[in-house]
């Protein structure tokens, strides 16, 4: 009998990353309620070599849909994406 066990979830991206889509900077969605395709194109966006450059956005090639990262507590995710702290926060932050 084959029992599944966790040794792939390190794969796994962390469900606190919120997302709003570039269309609608309004609504705020949590990674887990994209559409499966986008949460792909991020994971595989995340789980790239780093040494490219921040991004601004995440855009899904199936779907069309671009979306923004509010928020995330992934340090994987933090250094693959610029995100953008809501409509207020829209001027550049001083770098750290
Ligand atoms: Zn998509």
């Amino acid at each position: 009998m084959l029992m599944k066990s966790g040794a792939r979830k390190r794969r796994t991206l962390r469900p606190d990353t919120v997302l709003s889509p570039v269309s609608s900077p309004d609504e705020e969605y949590y990674l887990w309620a994209l559409p499966v395709c986008c949460i792909r194109a991020l994971k595989r966006e995340v789980l790239r070599r780093p040494g490219e450059r921040r991004r601004l956005e995440l855009a899904c090639g199936v779907c069309g849909r671009s979306w923004r990262i509010t928020s995330s507590l992934d340090e994987r995710v933090l250094s693959r994406f610029v995100t953008h702290a809501g409509p207020r926060a829209g001027g550049s932050h001083p770098a750290a």
